[in-house]
C-alpha cells in the first residue's frame, strides 16, 4: 500500500494567525498519527496579496510551534510550467476561455437574468454562461504578445450539474457550482494561475492524497473536482474539510476578537506549547 500523503499549503499573504495554525495542527497531528507523509507548499501565486517576509516568517512559525513536514518545501511561484500545461489541455478541449469582462459587466448580466442563485456565497461574483463567447480560441497562451489585446482572465466552463464531495468530516454535500460562482477563473490576467488550477495541478502532482483545510474552502473542493474529471486525473483526494474557530460571537475568528497572530503570543513570552495547548483546545482534544 503507497503511503498517504497530505499537505500544509499555507499563502503567504501575512503573519501566520491561530486559525491556520490550528488547521496545520490538527493535519499534522492527523498525519503522524497515521504514519501520512505531509509536504509543505507555499501557495505564493495570489499576486498583490503576497509579502516578501511572509514566507521564511511562516515557516520560522510552524517550526516553533512545532510543526513538521517530509521534504523541502515546495514554492509554487518556481515554476509556473506544469500550470501552463494543464491550461493547454483546458483549452484545447475547448474547456478555458478567455474573457475581459468586467466584475461590473459580470454583475449586470447575472441581475439581468435575475439569477437567486440560491447558494450563491455572499463574496463570490457568479459569472453567467451567457457571457461565455460562442467560439473560442483552442492554443492557450500564457503571455500575449499581442500588446493591443486586453489582459484577459481565463475562465472554467462550468457544467450545468451538482458534484457531490464525499467529505470524510462534513459528510456528502452537493455544489451547482454554475449557481455559485458559474465560469470560475483559472488563469488570471496577471499571467499566473489562479488558486483553484494551482491547487488541482500541485495536489495531483505531489500525489496527495489527504487534502485537510477549514471548511471555507469546502465549495472550492467541488470546483476542484470539476477540474480533476476535466483534465482526467485520478486518483481524486479524500477531503477533509475542518470547521472554522469561531470567536465569542460565533464568527469566524477574526482581528475584531484581538491580536490572532501567532507571533504576537510568540513575542509576548508565550511558550509554544501553551499556544498548541489553546489550539487544542479549541478542537475538543483536552
Ligand atoms: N492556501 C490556502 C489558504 O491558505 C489553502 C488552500 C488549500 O488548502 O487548498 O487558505
Amino acid at each position: 500500500m503507497p503511503v498517504p500523503v497530505t499537505r500544509l499549503a499555507p499563502s503567504p499573504t501575512g503573519a501566520l494567525h491561530l486559525g491556520n495554525a490550528r488547521t496545520f495542527l490538527l493535519t499534522w497531528a492527523l498525519a503522524r498519527a497515521r504514519g501520512w507523509r505531509i509536504l509543505l507548499r507555499i501557495e505564493d501565486l495570489d499576486g498583490p496579496r503576497v509579502k516578501p517576509d511572509s514566507i521564511a516568517s511562516c515557516i520560522d512559525t510552524l517550526r516553533w510551534l512545532g510543526i513538521d513536514w517530509d521534504d523541502a518545501p515546495i514554492i509554487q511561484s518556481s515554476d509556473l510550467t506544469p500550470y501552463i500545461d494543464a491550461m493547454r489541455r483546458l483549452a484545447a478541449l475547448g474547456l478555458a476561455y478567455p474573457s475581459t469582462h468586467s466584475r461590473a459587466d459580470i454583475e449586470d448580466a447575472s441581475a439581468t437574468l435575475a439569477l437567486s442563485a440560491p447558494q450563491q456565497d455572499a463574496h463570490d461574483t457568479l459569472f453567467p454562461a451567457s457571457l461565455r463567447p460562442p467560439l473560442h480560441p483552442r492554443a492557450f497562451d500564457p503571455l500575449p504578445t499581442d500588446s493591443s489585446d486586453p489582459p484577459a482572465n481565463w475562465r472554467f466552463v462550468t457544467p450545468a450539474a451538482s458534484t457531490c464531495v464525499h467529505d470524510a468530516f462534513a459528510g456528502s454535500r452537493e455544489f451547482d457550482t454554475s449557481a455559485i460562482v458559474g465560469d470560475f477563473v483559472v488563469w488570471t490576467k496577471r499571467a499566473q494561475p489562479a488558486y483553484q488550477l494551482a491547487v488541482v495541478v500541485d495536489d495531483h502532482r505531489q500525489g496527495v492524497t489527504h487534502v485537510v483545510r477549514g471548511d471555507d474552502l469546502l465549495d472550492s473542493a467541488a470546483r476542484q473536482l470539476l477540474l480533476y474529471r476535466a483534465l482526467a486525473l485520478l486518483p481524486e483526494p479524500t477531503h477533509l474539510h475542518l470547521p472554522l474557530v469561531k470567536g465569542p460571537d460565533g464568527k469566524r475568528l477574526a482581528k475584531r476578537h484581538g491580536d490572532t497572530r501567532v507571533s504576537f503570543y510568540r513575542d509576548a513570552g508565550v511558550p509554544a506549547d501553551r499556544v498548541i495547548g489553546l489550539l487544542a483546545f479549541w478542537s475538543g482534544l483536552s
